[in-house]
């Protein structure tokens, strides 16, 4: 594999890129402090685009009688497109625990903050600002795979409870794509109402490798 295309988005900023089919996008936790939400779509057709759902519950299972819809994602995995497609392959990743990304709860944005009384970006924003020259609006962005993000259910409490991520610095996720994949990401931005990103800001390397 050779490195064809690398970029840092600086701590609140977001990015897009293409990535073309059979390539590999490395995507790293520089600090190990930060979130990073990514939407993905087909890039021949943006209608096509993620679905964590889809993602968690189709899937052939080796063993039928062990199939199960998926509270998480692991290497080996697919990311499904609301067409039922894989776009992209769970390749490898380096955290120990493996899976610890939510898939459940939507992006931050601007109302959000809103209601904590400040006016601020959220991730909604970034990615509709980077995926925008693709012809992709605001509201056609689905809910975001958000990597390294540590979210546990509290059954008694019936809610969700956001926790630092586990992974350190340096540790990273990849993924092959199956098709042409238009990749809008954003770094969290959210650094005072929980612990998602450890009440700080950090930047993430995104890498691209292409097979020899
Ligand atoms: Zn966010």
């Amino acid at each position: 594999m050779r490195l064809i295309h690398e970029h840092v988005v600086p701590p609140k900023g977001g990015y897009a890129l293409v990535v073309e089919k059979g390539d590999h996008m490395r995507i790293t936790n520089i600090e190990g402090t930060q979130v990073v939400d990514m939407a993905v779509f087909n890039a021949e057709n943006p209608r096509e685009k993620l679905s964590n759902a889809w993602s968690r519950s189709r899937y052939i299972p080796e063993d039928l009688s062990k199939y199960k819809p998926r509270d998480r994602l692991l290497p080996g995995d697919n990311l499904m497109s609301t067409g039922c497609r894989p776009l992209m392959t769970i390749i490898e990743e380096t955290a120990e625990e493996k899976g610890v990304h939510n898939l459940y709860n939507r992006m931050c944005n601007r109302f959000l903050y809103k209601v904590f009384g400040m006016e601020k970006d959220g991730c909604a924003e970034n990615i509709a600002r980077a995926v925008e020259p693709y012809g992709v609006a605001y509201e056609d962005i689905p809910d975001t795979m958000d990597l390294f993000m540590n979210v546990y259910r509290d059954m008694d409490g019936e809610q969700w409870v956001y926790l630092r991520p586990i992974t350190k610095p340096g540790d990273y996720i990849e993924f092959r794509a199956e098709m042409d994949c238009l990749v809008g990401m954003s770094n969290c931005p959210e650094d005072t109402l929980s612990d998602t990103n450890c009440r700080t800001s950090a930047p993430t390397r995104v890498e691209v490798f292409r097979p020899d």
